[in-house]
């Protein structure tokens, strides 16, 4: 696809990024076209891939690039930046399949292998009766899942006459728009990363930018100052240290593991009980996590339904219903939704999960009978101090023992999905409510939903009791000293001190880049960031004003709306639409979509990993369907249900 030059009857599609988000937005595309040439079959890839050769190939106008700069498959499951110890916090019946379900991929390779999976199947030592739906995986088994289902679309893209090419080591370096005589376009910049000479333009009549993670590393290794832990092989040249981990989430949790797999090793004693023993000579080795809260992630239970779903509780329907006059939806809206679903749950007798959160009593009628902003702000709150006063130790082991009793936590999994479809339309919060979400459904998201596997809670239960890892929360920074290695923290016991770590690494996940960081500088002047309106314009007025005084920048924006005046509160990353396109200064940028975290995050403030790049990718898919294909006035079979 190294031609600027396109044919009549082209439509090509440049997806930038084979990352997960990348690939799902390929499946889709695929699948949607498969349904457009074969309207009388409404199949999966699944199919496709077994009837190979038994169907006729129609010829397809699309022609699709996924670009990818280093490997496809993406950071998360990379040998390049995490590590073999480090598992996926999601399994198989709740990662969406790019053609079959991991476990069953995986099925057939255990039987049927190849000289090359038997070496991996070795390595990772996947066992027979690990196989299953519900085991969790090392992130590198899953990137050999990925690739070998990409090959797989690709050959069913080959066979049914679809244009797909899958370049690796290739680099989307700028994008510009185009006006051509089909309408708006995008002219690529391409680099072939081994070949210094290669740069060449193409011209797509949509670009989907699905970059994905950026971690900017600014470390000082010298002084032992780590910007990120990722890639996470750095960490292995920190020996014998006293270390700070700033952040306690899952990423915190990672970066843990890597130290400890490179300072000792992790066994089962006699009573089976996981022990961990360190090398010789590490005697000065040991992490201290510390956060905000000093809490850990709460831990996966079993849930009752694995696949998240947008739509599980609240329609589509209902939203458009529960919009107001501006188009606003209030935050209670969702509240009210979850207390209903709650309410529900408990009449059909079902147990709402963790009982120390629904004890004492004032919590259960929160929850049953007036949840709303006001309520969940201070249930939110009872959530953090309970589980610190009960301790690190304290609440890994009662949540173990709960995941052992096979319930379904039902407040957290029905928070998960509220949240979800939430974040789906947390574009149309009012800026009071954004600012509301940020404070209160915010901390609660990152801490309840990160479903900690239960293995990664054994192993942190042997580092503490082997003396080697404490979980703290942040006080400060101690008066006049500014060394990012010094921290003040308190313990687990009560008592406040100040920690003079040898190394620190910031662990404090993802952020939002700012606008003037986007990475396509010729889109620069076409797009803009997101912007929430303001109810009231006087709430406005008196945070600018609280700002001023603070000396802090002011993200208020004071504007006309229409002739009305109106006031908006401006955040990082860029604007996108309900289908992910780019938002222009006046309306969408109908050739370009984003997806990329660290872009869209304002507006989508709730990413859960796979099943976001999967149901974004899907919506994407649609919307450049239904652009390309809607002038051609032929009957179409596009839409599946998200
Ligand atoms: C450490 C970590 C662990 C995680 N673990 C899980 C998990 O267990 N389960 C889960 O569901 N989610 C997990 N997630 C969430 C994760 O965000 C998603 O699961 C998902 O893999 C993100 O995919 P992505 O394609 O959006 O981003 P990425 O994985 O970052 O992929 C983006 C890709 O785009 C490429 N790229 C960037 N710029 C360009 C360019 N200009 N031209 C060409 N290519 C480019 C990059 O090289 C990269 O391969 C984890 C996230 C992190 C950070």
């Amino acid at each position: 696809m190294n031609s600027p030059i396109l044919s009549e009857s082209d439509k090509r599609i440049a997806i930038v990024g084979g990352g997960m988000t990348g690939m799902y937005v390929l499946k889709y595309l695929v699948e949607k076209e498969l349904d457009r040439l074969y309207p009388e079959k409404h199949r999966t890839l699944a199919d496709y891939a077994q009837d190979k050769g038994n169907l006729k190939s129609k010829d397809s106008p699309l022609k699709i690039s996924l670009f990818e700069k280093s490997e496809h498959a993406g950071m998360p499951y990379s040998p390049a930046w995490v590590d073999g110890e480090h598992i996926v916090n999601i399994a198989s019946d709740e990662a969406p399949a790019l053609i079959v379900p991991m476990h069953e991929w995986l099925k057939e390779k255990f039987e049927h292998p190849s000289e090359d999976d038997k070496k991996w199947i070795k390595k990772y030592n996947i066992r027979a009766e690990q196989i299953n739906d519900k085991t969790l995986f090392p992130r590198h088994v899953f990137q050999i899942y990925f690739h070998d289902q990409l090959n797989e679309i690709k050959k069913i893209c080959d066979t049914m006459g679809i244009g797909l090419d899958l370049p690796e080591k290739t680099e989307v370096m700028d994008a510009t728009l185009e006006t051509g005589v089909r309408g708006p376009q995008v002219r690529l910049k391409i680099k072939n990363k081994e070949d210094k000479d290669s740069q060449y333009e193409v011209i797509v009549d949509k670009a989907i930018l699905a970059t994905g993670h950026k971690w900017p590393i600014k470390d000082d290794t010298e002084h032992g100052i780590y910007s990120t832990p990722w890639p996470s092989r750095k960490l292995k040249q920190i020996k014998n240290q006293h270390i700070g981990i700033k952040g306690s989430s899952l990423t915190a949790i990672d970066a843990t593991f890597s130290l400890a797999h490179a300072h000792g090793k992790f066994e089962r004693n006699a009573s089976g009980e996981l022990e961990y023993s360190p090398n010789e000579g590490t005697e000065s080795f040991d992490v201290t996590m510390y956060s905000r809260n000093g809490v850990l992630p709460h831990l996966r239970f079993n849930f009752q339904f694995p696949y998240l779903k947008i739509h599980r509780y609240v329609s589509k329907d209902s939203l458009e219903k529960a919009k107001d006059k501006d188009g606003f939806i209030p935050l209670d809206f969702f509240l009210e939704r979850y207390r209903q679903v709650m309410q529900q749950y408990q009449k059909e007798g079902y147990y709402p999960g963790v009982s120390e959160y629904f004890d004492p009593q004032p919590y259960r009628d929160v929850f049953f009978e007036s949840l709303n902003l006001d309520s969940w702000e201070s249930f939110a709150h009872s959530v953090m101090e309970k589980s610190k006063q009960r301790g690190i130790q304290q609440s890994l082991e009662k949540r173990l023992a709960f995941h052992k009793t096979d319930t379904t936590s039902h407040w957290e999994e029905v928070f998960d999905d509220i949240a979800y479809v939430l974040s789906f339309n947390a574009q149309y919060l009012s800026a009071e409510d954004r600012l509301k979400y940020q404070q209160t459904i915010k901390p609660l998201v990152a801490y309840i939903t990160g479903f900690l596997p239960p293995d990664s809670a054994e192993k942190l239960q042997a580092l503490m009791k082997a003396g080697k890892l404490k979980v703290c929360s942040l006080v400060g920074k101690a008066a006049g000293d500014d060394d990012p290695r010094h921290v003040v923290v308190r313990e687990e016991n009560g008592t406040t001190k100040v920690h003079r770590f040898d190394v620190t690494i910031d662990a404090l996940g993802q952020e939002v880049i700012p606008l003037d960081k986007f990475p396509f500088k010729g889109l620069q002047e076409h797009i803009q960031s997101p912007r929430f309106r303001f109810k009231d314009r006087k709430t406005a007025e008196e945070l600018d004003i609280r700002c001023q005084a603070a000396g802090q920048p002011s993200p208020i924006e004071f504007t006309a709306n229409g002739t009305q005046p109106a006031a908006y509160l401006r955040m990082d990353g860029v604007a996108v639409d309900d289908q992910f396109r780019l938002k222009g200064k006046d309306s969408p940028i109908e050739a370009i979509y984003d997806l990329s975290i660290p872009h869209i995050n304002s507006n989508y403030p709730y990413h859960p990993g796979l099943p976001f790049c999967n149901h974004a990718g899907e919506i994407v898919a649609e919307s450049v369907m239904q652009s390309l294909f809607q002038s051609q006035g032929r009957s179409q079979k596009i839409a599946r249900a998200h």
